[in-house]
């Protein structure tokens, strides 16, 4: 009886067009991925700085197994904080000019954790309607009023402030560079708010770290806002090339996501040779701008090549540029039609998006070649005829 029930929801999936099933890539992570035993050229990996393999990190990281052993055997608060877990805390509080940091294992284990701590049932939480799902499940798992505002959507978010002064603590929450769309959230308007009306402001930088600022410290440090932001929050498995995640802020906050937060506490602290991993990482970000200048480099010759060719684009903000199909189907089958092409899109649908906005997800890289970004263009303008011109 179940099982039929989980069939029949299968099905359901499937006849939306929103069935998902995992791609296995045989090789490293690179701008060519082995697919099915194909080399195809990646457009689909948050790896924007090509940093996942680098020999640093990878040097680090055997040198931590062999001197700090492979597993960290407890959680943080009973015998598995180690050396390298508060060496990179401080690391982490350089980079970013805050006061103290603290490592999760995910960025979905921290956004859930610090919403669910930093707020409860007597407060509001104020989110921007295009939110990631991790930041959408710790508003539900703390039990406060959410008021979601229009993506960006400063006048909304100013009525709500109004229409929520009875609450005892009340956390604005955004994404600086927003996963999916790859726009950047209007960050000093929305700190100059919630400090006019007395409330916190927490940033998810996921995609933002590494990638933005003169060091590569954020969106947040690109404005200068870094003394004004309550929590800064972001991951080390993207530009970073690491894995876990970490949250950057006052030591107060340090001391009460410890004291407090569920998925601090009840989890095994990430393994030595991941905390060295993420400590190399920051280094080379730090020492070596020309990654990100080559980054935007390739994210101008891509923009530029698909508005040559037609596709209706915003000026690209990020190095993720969204190409909004539509219907989940189409998606799909042209995603499929560029791989069949050579070239890795991901097709994005719900309910990572809003219905009737599925999308190819475009991600560029500062290792991705002149070649490579050439051959995209001439994969995306073929696909889209084979496809009676989808995209437009
Ligand atoms: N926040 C945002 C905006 C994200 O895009 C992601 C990952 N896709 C996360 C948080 C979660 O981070 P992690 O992958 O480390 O769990």
């Amino acid at each position: 009886m179940v099982a039929v029930d989980i069939y029949a929801e299968l099905e359901a999936l499937r006849s939306a067009g929103l069935y998902r099933e995992l791609r296995r890539v045989e090789n490293q992570q690179g701008p060519i991925l082995l697919i099915g035993g194909r080399e195809v050229i990646n457009f689909s990996s948050n790896n924007y700085l090509g940093i996942a393999n680098h020999p640093a990190l990878a040097q680090a990281a055997k040198q931590a197994i062999d001197r700090y052993g492979c597993g960290s055997g407890a959680s943080r608060l009973i015998s598995g904080n180690m050396t390298l877990h508060e060496e990179l805390e401080s690391r982490l509080a350089q980079f970013k000019g805050t006061e103290a940091a603290l490592v999760f294992n995910s960025g979905f284990q921290a956004n859930t954790g610090i919403l669910a701590t930093l707020a409860g049932a007597a407060d509001v939480i104020l989110s921007d309607q295009l939110n990631h799902a991790s930041i959408i499940d710790g508003c539900r798992l703390s039990r406060a009023q959410t008021l979601v505002y229009a993506h960006g959507d400063l006048d909304q978010l100013e009525a709500n402030l109004k229409n929520s002064r009875h609450a005892r603590r009340r956390l604005i929450v955004t994404e600086s560079i927003f996963s999916m769309d790859g726009d950047e959230a209007p960050l000093t308007d929305i700190v100059e708010l919630a400090e006019r009306h007395d409330a916190m402001v927490m940033v998810d930088e996921a995609h933002a770290t590494g990638v933005f600022g003169v060091t590569g410290a954020g969106v947040v440090s690109k404005h200068g806002l870094g003394d004004r932001v309550f929590v800064q929050m972001g991951t080390l498995g993207k530009a970073l090339g690491a894995f876990g995640a970490y949250v950057a802020g006052s030591r107060a906050l340090r001391e009460l996501l410890i004291n407090r937060c569920r998925s601090f506490i009840f989890t095994t602290a990430l393994p030595p040779a991941i905390m060295a991993m993420a400590i190399a990482a920051i280094g080379l970000i730090e020492r070596e701008p020309e990654r990100r200048e080559r980054l935007w480099e390739n994210c101008g010759l891509l923009s530029r090549g698909l508005k040559r060719l037609g596709f209706g684009l915003n000026d690209c903000q990020s190095p993720i540029v969204p190409l909004i199909v539509g219907d989940a189907e189409s998606c799909m089958e042209l995603s499929q039609r560029l791989l069949e092409h050579g070239v890795f899109v991901q097709g994005i649908r719900p309910p990572t998006v809003p219905p009737g906005t599925s999308r190819l997800r475009i991600t560029v890289m500062a290792t991705h070649e002149r070649r490579h970004i050439e051959k995209a263009l001439e994969a995306f303008q073929e696909s889209q005829a084979q496809n009676g011109g989808l995209l437009r």
